[in-house]
């Protein structure tokens, strides 16, 4: 099921924006000008908060280290505090500012734990609502709402400076 859902991200960003060379998280990290653009909510000088393209519910986003790494056990520690706490306030922002009344949380280490970006880690955060099980079943692919996409980016981006500024 990760597969699926995950997957198609990085085929999105070469076929109907830009081409990338490499890594994409790597590229969102180095391109801070072009962050409306990638929808990215939030960065600081160790990680980045980036909207999944191709979401699982509305709002659902990732915090990535701006460090290239598959390998979270590795990963400097102080990055890892920077991440949870990112989490924490994220968790905040989606259950009181976007109406969530779950949230799912989570990390995929390796296209063997179903990482559609297995070669750059990224921690999950996917808003979940009553019944949303069949909002997921209606789009199957989520390329059909992008108009919500925008929306949902704006609305984020907005309580941003409320619950991120650390
Ligand atoms: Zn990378």
């Amino acid at each position: 099921m990760m597969d699926y859902l995950y997957a198609p991200w990085r085929t999105a960003y070469i076929t109907n924006e830009e081409k990338i060379e490499g890594c994409v998280f790597c590229h969102i990290s180095a391109h801070p000008e072009l962050d409306d653009k990638h929808h990215v909510l939030y960065r600081d000088e160790s990680c980045f908060v980036v909207m999944n393209r191709y979401p699982y519910t509305p709002g659902h986003f990732m915090i990535i280290p701006h460090t290239h790494t598959d390998a979270l056990e590795t990963l400097d520690s102080a990055v890892w505090l920077r991440i949870s706490a990112l989490a924490q306030r994220g968790v905040a922002m989606l259950k009181e500012g976007f109406g969530a009344e779950g949230v799912n949380l989570g990390m995929n280490l390796g296209a063997a734990a179903g990482a559609g970006i297995a070669e750059h880690i990224h921690l999950h955060l996917v808003p979940r609502f009553p019944r949303d099980t069949n909002f997921i079943t209606t789009i199957g692919h989520a390329r059909v709402y992008s108009t919500d996409f925008q929306r949902v980016y704006e609305k984020l981006k907005a309580m941003v400076p409320g619950y991120f500024a650390l």
